[in-house]
Formats: C-alpha cells, structure tokens, sequence
C-alpha cells in the first residue's frame, strides 16, 4: 500500500523524529486519482458543451500548494473568507476560476471579489440590498451573482453540519411564509443575478437528500425564468458534500454514484440548458491525507492501557470533541516504520494536549503500542491537520505530499513547513 511505503520513508528522511513527533502526509496521486473520479462522473452525465466548473471547498485543506495541485486537475475554489481568497490567488487561480460563498461577507468583501471579477453567492436578503447599492455604480462589469438558498429539507445524523434545517444558519429559507415569492421576484428586479446556489451538507448526509436540495434548487429555476420570460437563471451552484466513508479505505460513496442519483432526480440539470458549479471539499483530500505522530510514552491507568502521542486535538479536533460523530481509524507502526504487528490490546490513543479528553481513539484494539512507535490517523486530508485547535500553543507540523511506488523510491514535497517556536510565539503576540 502507498501509505505503508509513505510512512517508512517518512521516518528514514527524517520527516518525523524525536524533535518533530507529528507530521502530515499527503498522496499525492490519490488527489488526482479523486479529480479524475470527479470529472468523469460529471463528464457521464452532462450533455455535450453543457459548462462545468469544479471548485474545491477551500476551507477542507486550506494549503495553497494543494489549491495550485487541484487547479491543475481542473479543480477551481471555492472561498468563504478573506484568507481563502487570498491563499486561492496565492495559488494562482484566475479570477473565474474561484467563487465566494460565506453568511457574513463584509462590504469590503464584496467589493474586492466585485473588482476582481470573482462569482459569489449571496446568502441574505440584507447582503442582496449591499450587492444593490455597490451595483448601482456599474451594473455591467459584474461578475455572475447568485443567491443561496435554503431547501429546509431537513438534517442527517450530525447538527453541526446539517445546513438545510428549518433553521439553519445559511441562504434563504425557501419554504418561510412568503419566501418563494420574494425570491422570484428579487430575481425579476435585478437582470445582474443569474445564479442559484444551495449546500445541503455532505458528512452523515443521506445522498437521496442532497440530491432532493438540486432538485429543489432546480425547480426554483424554472420557476423564476417562467416567472421573467427569460433565461435569466444560467447557472446552478449545487453545492458540495459527499460524505466520505471513515471506515474503511473505499472512497464510498462514489463521484459517480451521486452523479448518477442527480441525473435520475433532477434530468432537466443535464440537457445543457444549465451551467453547473461544484463544491467538493473532503471527498476530494480526505482520503489521501494521514496525521503521523510517534507515540512518546504508555502507561496503564485504572486496568486501561494509553498510549501518549504527538496527535490529539491539535490536530484533530473533531474526533476529539465529538468522537461519536468523528471517528477515526488508527494504523499502528513500529519504530522502523513497519506495520505493527501482535495481538490486539484494547488502549487508549491519547494526544499531547492537557486534558483529559484529549483521546483520538478509546478502547481501541490495536497491537500494544510502545514508546517509539508510530500512530496514523487515517483519512484525515481534509479538515484535520490543516484547520487546528491552538491549544497549549502546540507548533503546527509540517505537512508533506508524496508519490509512492513500490519500485521506486517514494518522493516527496512540502506543502507547508512545521512552524518554528519563534514563528509561534510570533504567532501568540511575541511582536506585540
Ligand atoms: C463546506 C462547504 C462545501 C464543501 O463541503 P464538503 O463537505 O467538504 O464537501 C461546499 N460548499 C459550501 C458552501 C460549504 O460551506
């Protein structure tokens, strides 16, 4: 398996030692075998010239080097703040390549993604009203606009990523008293808003459900261009999400399977008459991405054994605030970098931080784990190592993308450095 030669060469060149115990690793041709999953799966179902644009979600792996790698599989961005956009131009990407989506756009926000030339996404009546008065100015170099929508459908299994509520946070609720209406009609009045954009969720989302929210957002379409004799809607933003399979190494669900499920709920968004917008961020990295951390100490507390490692919330804070909704598998090795082998011991695997639900694995069978060895979080490409948890001003690893084959050597490139402690105390105020 290309992460088992990844992680032995990670430790023979030294990516990971005493003195740096955690790092990320990233397949690199893992990435670019999820692109090409991706494009074939739209390129399936869509009809002949029908516009396409893939983006990726930027805040599941916010390392500009990964933006530059996926804009060179044909994968846009997708930002939702200031540093999002400015990592996906650090990145290179052109200016119709990229669009913003965010609830709380500032108008100065909008007015440099307005200058730039950069699609966004409206999420509120309010932020309509703004995006009417910098329009006033010049109606015709805008960039396409679109205003997100709300299905209210429901949620899956996890609230805090569960986006079409009743009362979710995000775009406008479609199904409140009168909303309809005020959507179709705020459309009619401004001839510059051409896109309709919806996110139903992805993690522990059913996909039956998101496809539900296209379909809604599809509908809403037709409606409006009936409503205004015109072609006034040309695009559909369907948003992300694909939730990604933390069990096992199956990229489950697959691109084309959902690809497929929107083409039997929603055909019409397939004849071409539509262009079409992406947003996928963690079915794209989460699989090519592992956090490796050396295992410092173990003990045995109250009959329980722990081993104490280099990764805990830091790193990956989800799992550990929410382990029940986060879980995560956890790969053994030894101090040479060997899968661990032996008989499994149901341990505790606690990370560095200090308190005492700092635990990425509880009661997990695993080979007894020893000072020295090595722990991998598998799955973790997007949403772990790259959104931290700045507690007990731990440095960020390094975070390194590879190609592995067996004959040859494995390769590798950093896509961002490990922080040094003068950067951290930088980082905590040290220049104030
Ligand atoms: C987070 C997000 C996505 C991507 O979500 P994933 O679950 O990582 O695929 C897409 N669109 C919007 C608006 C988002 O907020």
């Amino acid at each position: 398996m290309r992460r088992d030669l990844a992680v032995r060469a990670a430790l023979e060149r030294r990516l990971i030692t005493p003195d740096h115990p955690v790092a990320a690793l990233l397949d690199l041709d893992g990435v670019r075998e999820a692109a090409t999953a991706l494009h074939s799966a739209f390129a399936e179902v869509t009809a002949p010239g029908q516009r396409v644009l893939h983006t990726f979600a930027v805040k599941a792996a916010s390392l500009v080097p990964v933006l530059r790698l996926l804009d060179g599989f044909g994968i846009g961005c997708e930002v939702a703040s200031p540093g999002e956009l400015a990592l996906a131009r650090a990145a290179g990407l052109a200016a119709d390549r990229i669009v913003l989506d965010s609830p709380a756009k500032t108008e100065a926000e909008l007015r440099e993604a307005l200058a730039l030339g950069i699609a966004l996404n409206a999420d509120s009546a309010q932020e309509l009203a703004r995006l009417d008065a910098l329009i006033a100015d010049e109606p015709t170099s805008a960039p396409p606009l679109g205003l997100r929508i709300n299905p209210q459908l429901g949620g899956g299994t996890i609230d805090a990523m569960s986006t079409a509520t009743p009362t979710a946070k995000f775009g406008v609720g479609l199904r409140d008293p009168g909303a309809r209406e005020w959507v179709v009609r705020a459309f009619i009045d401004r001839p510059w808003l051409t896109r309709l954009h919806c996110h139903v969720g992805s993690q522990g989302m059913a996909l039956e459900r998101m496809a539900a929210g296209v379909r809604a957002l599809y509908e809403l379409a037709e409606e409006i261009n009936a409503a205004a004799g015109t072609r006034r809607v040309d695009t559909l933003d369907i948003g992300g999400g694909l939730p990604v399979d933390f069990a096992s190494d199956e990229s489950a669900p697959a691109f084309a399977e959902y690809a497929r499920l929107l083409r039997a709920t929603v055909p019409g968004l397939f004849d071409g008459r539509y262009g079409l917008v992406t947003e996928f961020g963690r079915a794209l990295l989460a699989k090519s991405g592992l956090v490796l951390a050396r295992v410092e100490y173990t003990k045995t507390t109250g009959g329980r054994p722990i081993a104490i490692t280099h990764a805990g919330a830091q790193v990956a804070v989800r799992t550990v605030f929410a382990p029940a909704s986060w879980p995560l598998r956890v790969a053994a090795y030894d101090a040479t970098g060997a899968p661990k082998r032996g008989p499994a011991v149901r341990q505790d695997v606690a990370g560095p931080c200090c308190f005492a639900g700092d635990l990425v694995a509880r009661d997990r069978a695993l080979p007894a784990l020893e000072p020295g060895d090595l722990v991998a979080l598998l799955d973790t490409g997007a949403y772990y190592v790259t959104t931290p948890f700045g507690y007990n001003a731990l440095p960020r690893p390094g975070i390194y993308g590879y190609h592995a084959e067996e004959a040859t050597p494995t390769t590798f490139t950093t896509l961002r450095r490990p922080q040094t402690l003068s950067e951290l105390v930088q980082e905590y105020g040290g220049d104030c």
